[in-house]
């Protein structure tokens, strides 16, 4: 059969990866140029590199399926071990641990965590930069042989038997909707209404060379700043200080129509040099990314959403199923995978 999926994350390429070891043909449509989703990370284009992983930090998980999937981004050399602790940052000062907090292993990519939608991305196809628009049921009349046109927003059209949607549930509602009238998708889409997500700004700051800090990630009581990824000690051997700060999702939702951004990157660098000390509010470079759809607020507790016309196969895939983690992104797209490899095949 052929598959198309809307969204290159971890949960789109997931799936994709069972499909295609079960010998479908799967094309992956993604909006931006590159696979990974919100695992992302960017490179500074000053003399001194910096790289920053402005999506998620790290990967970390407690399921079986998860941690069989994280030794195989380790033996493949794409991950290694971490940290296991998490300091905290409160009323001025940083804790080396949050109190009460379960120890768990974190795992980073020492290349870039972009590295993992690059790995993963190997047994795929794709159309990159191709953001699609909507989707139209063509089953009914029969014309063409396949019972979906996938739309792009340029003039593309592409036919699949069966389409998998893996993005943030504000943008599957979207594409959904798109669809409704052709079939009756309305339990879908008011399901997937109910999920609202955090926002943040990834502020990423270099600060050349100095004493590196010696905490790997900070969770932090404070109005503008919620995490802190202290990015250099992920390298070996690096002595130039990367950082990356979250912003919380008040001041987020509070700047995110400004007019502004250079007054948001002062209020964030502000932020800074409360919770880390004067320093740190004068960076060397910085650059913020805008995460309209961090995390989401609510998981629906269940590990897919799917159509019940099997002529025409649709379903819903991402973090916000079973969880509302990198993890969980993960487990979606697995399960659906497995599913429609049992199911279609
Ligand atoms: C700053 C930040 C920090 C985070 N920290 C953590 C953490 O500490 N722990 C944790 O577990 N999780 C964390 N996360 C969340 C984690 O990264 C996500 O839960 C996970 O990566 C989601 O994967 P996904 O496949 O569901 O969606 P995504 O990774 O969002 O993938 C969806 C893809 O769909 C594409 N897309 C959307 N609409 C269209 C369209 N119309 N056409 C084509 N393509 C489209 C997008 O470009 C994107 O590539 C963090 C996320 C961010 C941003």
């Amino acid at each position: 059969m052929k598959i198309g999926i809307i969204g290159a994350g971890i949960s789109g390429l997931t799936a994709g990866r069972e499909l295609v070891r079960a010998g479908h043909d799967v094309v992956v449509f993604e909006k931006s140029n590159a696979p990974g989703g919100r695992i992302a990370t960017r490179r500074s284009n000053t003399p001194t590199v910096y790289t920053f992983d402005h999506g998620s930090p790290y990967l970390s998980g407690s399921s079986s399926e998860f941690t069989v999937f994280i030794n195989e981004l380790k033996e493949n050399g794409i991950v290694r071990e971490w940290t296991d602790s998490v300091s905290y940052y409160k009323d001025g000062k940083i804790l080396p641990e949050i109190p009460g907090r379960d120890r768990e292993t974190l795992y980073i990519a020492p290349e870039g965590m972009n590295r993992i939608g690059k790995y993963m991305a190997r047994w795929l196809d794709f159309h990159f930069s191709e953001k699609v628009g909507g989707l139209t049921h063509i089953g009914g009349s029969r014309i063409k042989k396949s019972p979906w046109m996938i739309n792009s927003s340029t003039i593309n059209v592409f036919e699949a038997d069966a389409v998998i949607i893996a993005t943030p549930a504000i943008q599957a509602y979207g594409l959904v909707s798109t669809a409704q009238d052709e079939l009756d998708l309305r339990k879908m889409i008011s399901v997937l209404d109910e999920i609202p997500y955090n926002s943040t700004y990834s502020f990423m700051a270099g600060y050349g060379k100095r004493d590196l800090p010696d905490w790997s990630l900070v969770s932090c009581q404070h109005p503008v700043i919620s995490w802190l990824s202290n990015e250099s000690r992920k390298k070996v051997n690096m002595d130039e200080l990367a950082i990356v700060a979250h912003t919380t999702h008040e001041f987020t939702r509070e700047h995110i129509e400004d007019e502004s951004p250079e007054a948001t990157d002062r209020e964030i660098k502000k932020g800074l040099g409360e919770v880390l000390g004067s320093w740190a509010s004068r960076p060397e470079w910085s650059q913020s990314h805008l995460w309209r759809y961090k995390r989401p607020r609510k998981s629906l507790g269940m590990p897919f959403l799917e159509s019940e016309n099997d002529l025409a196969p649709l379903a819903v895939i991402g973090d916000y199923f079973q969880g509302t983690t990198l993890e969980a992104a993960y487990l979606s797209g697995l399960r659906l995978g497995k599913h429609w490899a049992e199911k279609l095949t």
